[in-house]
């Protein structure tokens, strides 16, 4: 950072600013975590200089048996975390790791089926805006409006319908159980292709608390990121290693060209992590901690979808209280707290507006935030949206963020870059 800082003020002085609104404001965010020091380190080394198009063992360019070795590493963990026969750890990001997979499995115009954007599906499950949905055939499939959970016959009957060469399960907004070997019931009737997109949930499952998508899918994907709390970026994973070698060509040359080795460094070291039993401790914390939040919130009477939680989020029904999701995604952050709004399901209120806010444990539980703190977080927010009026609230809630920051330091190895 003392490079940083001399040589370009102005940028080390933004990283700076970047790091300390980090640091003093509470992050809720379901898809956001705090990396370890070693894999900031991983990321900000030598590698990134290094061209490797290939794979280890295999490249196009001389000069990589270092980065064969780490590369190796990165999947010989990938493939022992999730009991997988194959891994590959080079995909830029998740939506790069999806495009991959459609491209091995699918031709443009095949009929897909994912869940519905509005409904906690991701943009790469058949989104118009997306390849996804400009280049295939899409049909959405939602939650029950009861219940607000899958209902597996209702997905049976769509998928025996529209019969979908592609059947995608896994989401960016939905607090339940995935169960994925219903989902496979399903994709064999038809004979469709299952993937599993577990970019939220991947720490929940490395860990042994969400049940294990490989032995069910055909392909499962998954950004690094979220609860797996690697570095930005994808990973592809199928427990069949013939379909591996043809997923590995997708990814390049099919649709990518060098991959990232400073970043696939940064992914071996957070592998590395989650084989640890800490990671384990971490992990389950992460749903005690979703599930206190849960409970407070429901307990100032405030409405959640699915009236609860079985992972890391919660997405808060704030019609409940009279609030948009816009309004509410405004009101927290007056008080320093990071979190999104959201669509709920069947949402009357348009994208941009939406009815709910996302919440979720997997960056604060990272800090060492407990039961207790989220009890506080969940009071904190109640606080907030009940009130959204008045401002000695606000400037009580503001205070007890700021205490819940300073006693659970982020980066306190870390120095702050002083500008030149
Ligand atoms: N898949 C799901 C279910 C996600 O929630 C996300 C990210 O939000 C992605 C894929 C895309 O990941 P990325 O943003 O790394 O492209």
């Amino acid at each position: 950072s003392d490079f940083l800082s001399s040589s370009d003020p102005a940028i080390a002085e933004l990283i700076n600013d970047e790091l300390q609104r980090q640091r003093d404001h509470l992050e809720l965010i379901a898809s956001e975590n705090f990396t370890s020091a070693a894999v900031l380190a991983a990321q900000g080394s030598v590698l990134t200089n290094k061209y490797a198009e290939g794979l280890p063992g295999k490249r196009y360019y001389g000069g990589c048996e270092f980065i064969d070795k780490i590369e190796q590493v990165a999947i010989d963990r990938a493939k022992q975390i999730f009991g997988a026969a194959h891994a590959n750890v080079q995909p830029h990001s998740g939506a790069q790791a999806n495009f991959a997979v459609f491209l091995s499995l699918l031709q443009p115009g095949d009929k897909i089926m994912g869940m519905d954007l509005s409904h906690g599906g991701h943009l790469t499950h058949g989104s118009p805006v997306n390849f996804s949905g400009k280049w295939f055939q899409v049909s959405h499939y939602g939650v029950s409006q009861q219940t607000e959970q899958l209902d597996y016959d209702q997905i049976r009957e769509l998928a025996l319908r529209e019969r979908p060469k592609l059947l995608i399960c896994g989401y960016s907004a939905y607090p339940r159980i995935i169960d994925f070997q219903k989902f496979r019931s399903i994709a064999d009737e038809i004979g469709a292709y299952l993937l599993a997109d577990i970019a939220h949930i991947a720490g929940l499952v490395a860990s042994g608390l969400h049940p294990d998508p490989i032995p069910h899918c055909h392909v499962v994907t998954t950004t690094t990121h979220k609860t797996l709390r690697g570095p930005r970026g994808g990973l592809i994973l199928t427990g069949d290693a013939e379909l591996g070698k043809k997923l590995d060509k997708s990814v390049f040359p099919g649709s990518q060209g060098g991959p990232l080795e400073h970043v696939i460094a940064g992914k071996a070291v957070a592998f590395g992590e989650a084989l640890k039993p800490e990671f384990k401790t971490y992990s389950a914390q992460v749903i005690e901690n979703a599930r206190a939040l849960a409970e407070q919130l429901q307990n100032r009477g405030l409405k959640l979808v699915s009236n609860g939680t079985d992972n890391h989020l919660i997405l808060v029904d704030l019609r409940s209280v009279n609030l948009t999701g816009k309004q509410a995604d405004q009101l927290v952050s007056t008080v320093n707290i990071t979190a999104n709004k959201n669509t709920i399901p069947f949402d009357p209120q348009s994208p941009f507006v939406t009815s709910g806010l996302r919440l979720g444990s997997p960056a604060m539980t990272t800090r060492g935030l407990g039961v207790g703190e989220f009890t506080e977080i969940a009071n904190i927010i109640s606080d907030r949206l009940l009130s959204p009026d008045s401002d000695v609230v606000t400037q009580d809630c503001r205070q007890r963020v700021a205490a819940l920051c300073d006693r659970f330091p982020l980066y306190p190895h870390l120095e702050i870059p002083v500008p030149a």
